[in-house]
């Protein structure tokens, strides 16, 4: 097996760090605080080719792959994890688009969505159930030429950012993926739920209330939409949630690392007491660890592999990732004494975000659940 990454791919790394270094290092805190959604540095991603990364070049993209995206968004969470966040949820729209809308769609969504100019969401959520997709009570009724719309999402990452939201609601027997745009009558986003981390990409609840949607809007084929809906969670979401996760832990890591060598007690730098080596130690090679599963993820998708053959693979990545993220917050935290809860060391924040990591993109125990059934059979 060939572990080494690619050219372009160690390219891109270099790329994304100094980027993210230079535009979302100096901002995050104050990101963080102001809470609102970072448009300029979407922008600033778009015209590096890291927001349309696994679209086709016909549609705007720069179709670099999977394991490159996790890359990304790995370097990108290592220093601000809410627009990393983004990526994972507003890229399932993206290759939802790309893989199951027709071309209008297509045509139509995804060059502004690759620049940067427009926001994507992906709501599938409703207050009956995360993990349950079967409990939907969100109503598409045709009617003529268009849905009649009726229902509720809640907890849509971007819901009241975005200007096109791809949504599943009940229609008939089975249930339709289809778009909304911003500012369709009926629809609105009432509101902005209050959260602990991740503050600057609002999560928000969607309401549809006969909302008139046409046709043509309907993404894939009818009765399909759940179906669609978790194909994009497996293939994009989810990998994407680990990495985000990789990314906090390595960040929370070097911070850790950087303090322990400047802290001195006893007359030398509390790197060199043995107790805080060992928990230095742990963070590096659980990091490292779950590094090596995300990009197996990756590497399995840019090998033609589908999120059901793969699912194991993916919920591994996303469990252990998510974590280790939380596991490396938490002992940092304890390193750095009184300093690790001071917003300034830039841990808090971190922390926060890891803990919103744990339900996002399907909880942890139902990681578990998709593990230990392919263990059980
Ligand atoms: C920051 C954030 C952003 C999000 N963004 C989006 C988004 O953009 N779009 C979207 O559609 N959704 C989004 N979500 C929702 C997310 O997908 C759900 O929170 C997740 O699926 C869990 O659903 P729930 O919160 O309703 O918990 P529930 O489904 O009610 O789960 C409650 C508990 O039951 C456990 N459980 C559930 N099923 C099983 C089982 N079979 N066996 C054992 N235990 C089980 C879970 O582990 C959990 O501990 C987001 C969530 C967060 C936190």
């Amino acid at each position: 097996m060939d572990f080494a990454p690619t050219r372009e791919q160690e390219m891109l790394r270099d790329m994304v760090r100094a980027f993210a270094e230079s535009e979302l290092a100096p901002n995050a805190l104050s990101f963080d605080e102001k809470g609102e959604f970072p448009f300029e540095a979407l922008k600033k991603a778009a015209k590096l080719g890291l927001v349309g990364i696994i679209n086709s070049k016909e549609y705007g993209g720069s179709d670099m792959g999977h394991l490159a995206r996790m890359i990304m968004i790995e370097e990108i969470s290592r220093v601000y994890p809410p627009l990393g966040f983004y990526f994972q949820t507003g890229q399932i729209g993206m290759y939802g688009l790309q893989n199951f809308g027709s071309e209008e769609q297509k045509k139509k969504y995804l060059p502004p969505l690759c620049q940067g100019d427009t926001v994507m969401a992906w709501a599938l959520t409703e207050a009956t159930g995360g993990s349950d997709a079967s409990t939907l009570q969100t109503t598409a009724e045709l009617v003529g030429d268009e849905y009649n719309v009726n229902g509720r999402k809640v907890f849509i990452t971007a819901g009241e950012t975005a200007d096109v939201v791809g949504f599943v609601a009940k229609a008939g027997d089975g249930t339709n993926l289809l778009l909304v745009e911003k500012g369709t009558p009926g629809f609105t986003t009432p509101r902005r739920e209050e959260r602990l981390g991740l503050r600057s990409i609002p999560v928000s609840e969607l309401a549809f209330t006969n909302c008139r949607i046409p046709k043509e809007n309907l993404v894939g084929q009818e009765g399909r939409g759940v179906r669609l809906a978790l194909a994009g969670i497996g293939a994009v979401g989810r990998p994407g949630a680990a990495a985000v996760s990789l990314g906090i832990a390595q960040g929370a890591y070097e911070v850790t690392l950087r303090f322990a060598k400047e802290r001195n007690l006893y007359g030398k730098a509390i790197v060199q007491l043995q107790a805080v080596q060992f928990a230095l130690v742990n963070m590096n090679v659980e990091t490292e660890a779950a590094r090596w599963l995300c990009y197996y993820t990756g590497w399995l998708l840019d090998q033609g592999k589908s999120p059901g053959e793969i699912g194991p693979d993916i919920a591994r990545a996303k469990l252990y990732a998510t974590d280790v993220a939380n596991k490396v917050c938490l002992k940092a935290a304890e390193i750095m004494g009184g300093y690790g809860l001071s917003p300034e060391y830039q841990l808090v924040r971190r922390l926060r975000d890891a803990l919103e990591l744990l339900p996002a993109a399907g909880a942890q125990d139902v990681q578990r659940v998709i593990i230990g059934g392919a263990i059980a059979r």
